[in-house]
């Protein structure tokens, strides 16, 4: 029941049907009640009319019988009208009250109802269920006219009853042929709207809310309906509405995607430019640009992780101070332009010529240093004796001449004392200084000045 009742409510057909019913049902009673009362009094009418018509009928027999006092003739002529099916009951009152009689139900004088059988006796058997109160009659007089008489002699009067019981079964038929008839239309109808109803709006409506309700709401497309019996209808126009949206939804999250994507590649572009332009800020802070060796910092910076990490493992480290010999001259002789180019090919003979663990710096002007992992003071001694070899072998070339130089070098290893990599290099500066006082060109160990009774 409870299902049914939902059913009401959600489908259209339905609550229309519902509706739409409710009020017809309402109409239909009135106008049925209406025409019921109508053919009722209708009908009541043909009843005195047809009553009406009996003097005429019987009459003339009614008054011979009185006259000549002819029971049986009487009852006879009573009976007959008695068995139309309009009257209920007759009662004859005659003037000498030698002939009154009464067939059926009638009134006496207190106006109660009295049943008497065919024979005009009194009976208990009720005629009619509802007949006593709703009997209505209709009286004329009874004359008699015989051809020896001028003026009409005065009988008595006859009176006929009937009853709205009566006209109520004769109506009652017709009402019945109505209501059946009415019945059968109102079905008919009730199905032909609840099946078009249906066919034309709920089913398209069912289909569209199925449809919209499978969309994939990351990828809506666009849907169709099987709405074939029209081009253009209300539920054709809110489909189209529909897809229309859905269109610009698409459309919106397609643009989405694509700045999305525009983005995606700007962030990687930005992010690769940032990670060349720390790269190239570390090296410029970490490299001298003339000769691409470590400037003084890096060269302080890994020569005390160097220095930290042999001390630990207890492995030697060497380390040589280099500077170029009257350099001052050479610039002032040649040109800047020489000297830098100096610079750079001592720089380079120090990348061939030493191992790629060693690390080598330039600690500013025409002063450089080398600092040998794993390498004892006799070996860096031969290390400094082969550059100082190969420095001075250097050719620089400036128009048709070659010109060479010499550098100045000091050795020193490490002893478990140095822990930091500044007094290493005071020392290797101490042993340089003795090379040049000593005519430069040649190299110089800490080791020797050290233990030199003269320092
Ligand atoms: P010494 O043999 O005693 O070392 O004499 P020196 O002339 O080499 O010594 P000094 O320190 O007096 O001169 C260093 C010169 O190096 C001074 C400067 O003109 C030159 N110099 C320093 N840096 C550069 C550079 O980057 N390029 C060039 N071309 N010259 C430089
Ligand atoms: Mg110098
Ligand atoms: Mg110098």
């Amino acid at each position: 029941m409870r299902a049914l009742f939902n059913r009401y409510h959600q489908s259209i057909a339905l609550h229309l049907l519902l509706v739409i019913f409710g009020f017809y049902f309402l109409v239909a009673v009135l106008v049925t009640v209406v025409q019921l009362y109508k053919e009722y009094e209708n009908t009541k009418t043909e009843f005195y009319e047809e009553i009406q018509t009996l003097p005429a009928t019987f009459g003339k027999g009614i008054s011979d019988s009185v006259w000549t006092y002819n029971q049986e003739l009487l009852e006879s002529i009573l009976q007959g009208m008695y068995n139309l099916p309009i009257v209920v009951g007759v009662k004859i009152q005659s003037s000498d009250q030698k002939m009154d009689l009464q067939i059926g139900a009638v009134l006496d004088e207190q106006n109660q109802v009295k049943y008497y059988d065919s024979k005009g006796q009194p009976t208990e058997q009720k005629l009619f269920g509802l007949g006593s109160k709703s009997l209505f009659s209709h009286e004329f007089p009874i004359h008699y006219q015989g051809p020896a008489f001028n003026n009409d002699i005065y009988l008595g009067k006859v009176i006929i009853y009937s009853n709205d019981q009566l006209v109520f079964e004769r109506v009652k038929y017709g009402f019945f042929l109505i209501l059946i008839n009415s019945l059968i239309k109102t079905f008919a109808l009730w199905f032909i709207i609840y099946f078009f109803i249906k066919k034309y709006l709920g089913r398209p409506l069912e289909e569209f809310t199925h449809k919209i309700r499978q969309q994939n709401t990351q990828s809506p497309q666009p849907i169709d309906l099987s709405v074939h019996w029209t081009d253009k209808n209300e539920l054709l126009i809110l489909k189209d509405s529909y897809n229309q949206m859905i269109q610009r939804l698409k459309d919106h999250q397609h643009e989405l995607l694509e700045l999305n994507q525009a983005l995606d590649e700007k962030v990687k572009a930005r992010t690769h430019d940032l990670e060349l332009a720390k790269e190239s800020a570390e090296r410029l802070a970490y490299s001298d640009p003339l000769t691409q060796l470590n400037n003084r910092r890096a060269f302080f910076d890994y020569g005390q992780r160097l220095l930290s990490l042999t001390l630990r493992q207890q492995n030697s480290l060497s380390l040589i101070m280099l500077d170029i010999d009257k350099f001052k001259k050479l610039n002032d002789t040649f040109g800047h332009a020489l000297g830098d180019q100096a610079l750079k090919a001592l720089a380079d003979t120090l990348k061939e010529n030493l191992r790629s663990t060693d690390i080598i710096g330039r600690l500013g002007g025409e002063e450089f240093a080398v600092l040998l992992p794993n390498t004892g003071e006799v070996d860096a001694i031969k290390i400094a004796q082969n550059l100082r070899e190969k420095i001075s072998q250097i050719e620089l070339k400036q128009g048709q001449s070659s010109i060479k130089f010499t550098a100045s070098l000091g050795v020193v290893e490490r002893t478990r004392a140095d822990s930091n990599i500044d007094s290493l290099l005071a020392q290797a500066d101490k042993a340089l200084y003795a090379s040049k006082n000593q005519g430069r060109n040649r190299v110089t160990s800490y080791s020797e000045i050290a233990t030199s009774p003269t320092q």
